[in-house]
């Protein structure tokens, strides 16, 4: 059979996991972790979610064996070297990771290395929870790997561990799990399953983001962006992420950013770039944001609190160009070529 005549069969992988979500499900971590088998866990939190991790160590009792209390963003394998030191002493049989994507980064980086299972709380919508990917850094340089044994088995979905969410973490997070969701709709590898996921989770993010920035208590509004997060997270798993994730590794890398604010930045310069290349995922956006999708996701980017351009990020005006140069030499998926030229004019203008 000729390479041409299969060109347009798509492939949709799912990766075993059980999720428990909704307001109180973090109270049934302990029965998880009975059902793991598990005697002696280490629990990751970060200094954030200390006070989930109090009530969480309370909970599990004589079953909790070590704390680690110093996760880090992008995964330092110095961080994790520190924190095997725990598992090796205590000889943990599960991990349990309450925080952020840099905690669940953790217990994936443990679980890795030991092949115990791990339970992920996400406290932010990044979405790493439902992946089966690491990155890891060393000696400033970040690789990252994907291997279906990575992916957490278990996830605890719990709204209510997201009310502690700042106002601008709220807003960048909720953004860079938007980025996941349109990426996906541009892919070339878009299944009818990821389409319909990240037509869903765009959809909720856009609905339930104006209503928490209103008013950030608002659990019902809470939830709606977590469920969406968790979409827009396996939209992250399972389609190739394009110029926008591209951008912010590069970005990211060289020069130190905060991840979910760079996202959030960034995110309505690549749709404006992209969306004229990419029509289904234009005419799905549009009819999500009721017109021009860009300006809806500049109006949210722009809410008070966040962030004013890579500028005031830190970025050097004149480090732009090699920025430029080195995404347009990646190989990636993208709706539009990503030449140098016009890389540098989207890199301007979100300076
Ligand atoms: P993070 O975990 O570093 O959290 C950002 C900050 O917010 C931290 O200071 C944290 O303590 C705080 N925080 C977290 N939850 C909070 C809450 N509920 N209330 C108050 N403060 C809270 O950042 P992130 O954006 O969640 O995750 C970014 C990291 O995850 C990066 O390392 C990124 O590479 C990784 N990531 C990986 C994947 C993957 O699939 N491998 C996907 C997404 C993100």
């Amino acid at each position: 059979m000729s390479e041409s005549s299969t060109a347009r069969v798509s492939v949709h992988e799912t990766h075993p996991s059980r999720v428990l979500a909704g307001p109180g499900a973090r109270h049934r971590i302990p029965a998880e972790a009975e059902r793991l088998g598990a005697r002696r866990i280490v629990l990751v939190a970060a200094p954030s979610a200390a006070g989930a991790a109090d009530e969480l160590a309370q909970a599990l009792g004589p079953r909790l064996a070590a704390r680690f209390g110093r996760p880090a963003v992008h995964t330092p394998v110095a961080v994790t070297d520190e924190a095997m030191a725990d598992v090796g002493r205590v000889r943990a049989d599960c991990v349990v990771a309450v925080g952020g994507g840099s905690a669940v980064g953790l217990a994936k980086a443990l679980s890795a290395r030991t092949g115990m299972p791990q339970i992920a709380v996400p406290t932010t919508y990044a979405g790493s929870e439902v992946t089966p990917v690491l990155g890891e850094t060393e000696h400033g340089v970040k690789t990252t790997r994907r291997d279906p044994a990575i992916a957490p088995g278990t996830v605890v979905y719990d709204p209510e561990l997201t009310l502690t969410m700042p106002r601008e973490l709220t807003l960048t997070s909720a953004l860079n799990a938007l980025a996941h969701a349109v990426e996906a709709l541009w892919a070339p590898d878009a299944t009818a399953v990821s389409d319909a996921l990240a037509t869903e989770a765009a959809t909720g993010l856009l609905t339930a983001l104006p209503v928490v920035l209103g008013d950030l208590g608002d659990l019902t509004g809470r939830a709606r962006l977590q469920e969406s997060a968790w979409l827009a997270g396996l939209c992250l798993a399972g389609t190739g992420m394009g110029l926008h994730h591209q951008l912010a590794h590069v970005l990211g890398g060289a020069y130190g950013l905060p991840h979910a604010r760079l996202h959030a930045l960034l995110l309505p310069h690549v749709m404006a770039f992209n969306l004229p290349a990419a029509p289904k995922a234009a005419a799905r956006l549009g009819r999500i944001t009721d017109g021009d999708p860009v300006a809806a996701v500049r109006r949210l980017a722009g809410a008070a609190g966040g962030p004013a351009g890579l500028g005031a990020l830190g970025v050097p005006r004149d480090g732009l160009a090699g920025v430029a140069g080195q995404v347009a030499a990646r190989p990636y998926p993208n709706p539009r070529p990503p030449e140098p030229a016009a890389l540098l004019g989207l890199l301007e203008a979100a300076w």
